[in-house]
Protein backbone atom coordinates (compact mmCIF):
# COMPACT_ATOMS: atom_id res chain seq x y z
CA UNK A 1 0.00 0.00 0.00
CA UNK A 2 1.48 3.47 -0.68
CA UNK A 3 1.79 6.39 1.36
CA UNK A 4 -1.15 8.48 0.11
CA UNK A 5 -3.75 5.13 0.58
CA UNK A 6 -2.18 4.60 4.00
CA UNK A 7 -3.25 8.16 5.00
CA UNK A 8 -6.54 8.00 3.09
CA UNK A 9 -7.07 4.93 5.58
CA UNK A 10 -5.61 6.68 8.78
CA UNK A 11 -8.26 9.39 8.03
CA UNK A 12 -10.90 6.81 7.59
CA UNK A 13 -10.25 5.17 11.03
CA UNK A 14 -9.39 7.72 13.38
CA UNK A 15 -12.50 9.82 11.59
CA UNK A 16 -10.64 12.51 10.42
CA UNK A 17 -13.11 12.94 7.30
CA UNK A 18 -12.49 17.03 7.35
CA UNK A 19 -9.25 15.97 6.32
CA UNK A 20 -10.31 12.94 3.88
CA UNK A 21 -12.69 15.97 2.29
CA UNK A 22 -10.05 18.53 2.04
CA UNK A 23 -7.55 15.94 0.03
CA UNK A 24 -10.18 15.15 -2.06
CA UNK A 25 -11.36 18.53 -3.01
CA UNK A 26 -7.61 19.40 -3.04
CA UNK A 27 -8.09 19.68 -7.37
CA UNK A 28 -10.26 22.13 -6.53
CA UNK A 29 -7.96 24.54 -5.76
CA UNK A 30 -4.77 22.97 -7.09
CA UNK A 31 -4.25 24.20 -10.93
CA UNK A 32 -2.78 21.37 -13.45
CA UNK A 33 0.18 22.97 -14.13
CA UNK A 34 0.80 23.21 -10.42
CA UNK A 35 0.34 19.36 -10.29
CA UNK A 36 3.06 19.27 -12.69
CA UNK A 37 5.36 21.20 -9.99
CA UNK A 38 4.15 19.07 -7.44
CA UNK A 39 4.85 15.84 -9.99
CA UNK A 40 8.16 17.18 -10.74
CA UNK A 41 8.89 17.47 -6.62
CA UNK A 42 8.92 21.03 -6.85
CA UNK A 43 8.31 22.05 -3.35
CA UNK A 44 8.61 26.32 -4.47
CA UNK A 45 4.88 25.60 -5.58
CA UNK A 46 3.63 25.45 -1.69
CA UNK A 47 4.66 29.05 -1.73
CA UNK A 48 1.61 29.36 -4.23
CA UNK A 49 -0.30 26.76 -2.21
CA UNK A 50 -2.38 27.04 1.10
CA UNK A 51 -2.15 23.96 2.85
CA UNK A 52 -2.88 23.27 6.47
CA UNK A 53 0.16 21.94 8.59
CA UNK A 54 -1.08 17.82 8.73
CA UNK A 55 -0.57 17.97 4.52
CA UNK A 56 2.82 16.80 4.20
CA UNK A 57 4.73 16.86 0.66
CA UNK A 58 4.48 13.19 0.60
CA UNK A 59 1.19 12.96 0.86
CA UNK A 60 1.37 15.96 -1.91
CA UNK A 61 3.00 14.33 -4.25
CA UNK A 62 1.66 10.86 -4.08
CA UNK A 63 -1.81 12.58 -4.57
CA UNK A 64 -0.40 14.33 -7.36
CA UNK A 65 1.33 11.39 -8.93
CA UNK A 66 -2.18 9.90 -9.38
CA UNK A 67 -3.06 12.15 -11.83
CA UNK A 68 -2.13 12.18 -15.55
CA UNK A 69 -2.04 16.16 -16.70
CA UNK A 70 -2.88 16.29 -20.54
CA UNK A 71 -3.66 18.58 -22.70
CA UNK A 72 -6.35 17.16 -24.08
CA UNK A 73 -9.35 15.66 -22.29
CA UNK A 74 -10.16 11.89 -22.13
CA UNK A 75 -13.63 10.07 -21.96
CA UNK A 76 -14.12 8.02 -18.80
CA UNK A 77 -15.28 4.60 -18.85
CA UNK A 78 -17.25 5.15 -15.83
CA UNK A 79 -19.31 8.14 -16.79
CA UNK A 80 -18.72 8.87 -20.07
CA UNK A 81 -17.63 12.73 -19.13
CA UNK A 82 -14.63 13.92 -20.77
CA UNK A 83 -12.07 14.78 -18.09
CA UNK A 84 -8.79 16.73 -17.90
CA UNK A 85 -7.43 14.72 -14.73
CA UNK A 86 -8.00 11.39 -13.18
CA UNK A 87 -5.89 8.25 -13.35
CA UNK A 88 -5.45 5.76 -15.79
CA UNK A 89 -6.72 1.83 -14.13
CA UNK A 90 -5.58 -1.59 -16.58
CA UNK A 91 -5.21 0.71 -19.56
CA UNK A 92 -8.65 2.84 -18.52
CA UNK A 93 -9.21 6.12 -18.16
CA UNK A 94 -11.24 7.13 -15.13
CA UNK A 95 -11.74 10.58 -14.33
CA UNK A 96 -11.16 11.91 -10.81
CA UNK A 97 -14.82 12.81 -9.64
CA UNK A 98 -15.50 9.03 -10.18
CA UNK A 99 -12.29 7.77 -8.76
CA UNK A 100 -13.20 9.52 -5.40
CA UNK A 101 -16.21 8.15 -5.70
CA UNK A 102 -15.37 4.29 -5.95
CA UNK A 103 -12.72 5.01 -3.13
CA UNK A 104 -15.35 6.67 -0.77
CA UNK A 105 -17.26 3.18 -1.08
ZN1 LIG B 1 -16.05 9.59 -14.63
Amino acid sequence: MGYYDGKMQEFIQKRQLDRLHFVENLRKTVLPAQIKRIQQNDKGVLKDLVLPEWLDWDLLYEWAMRFNVIENPRECVLCNSKAELGIDFNQKFICERCFFRVKVL
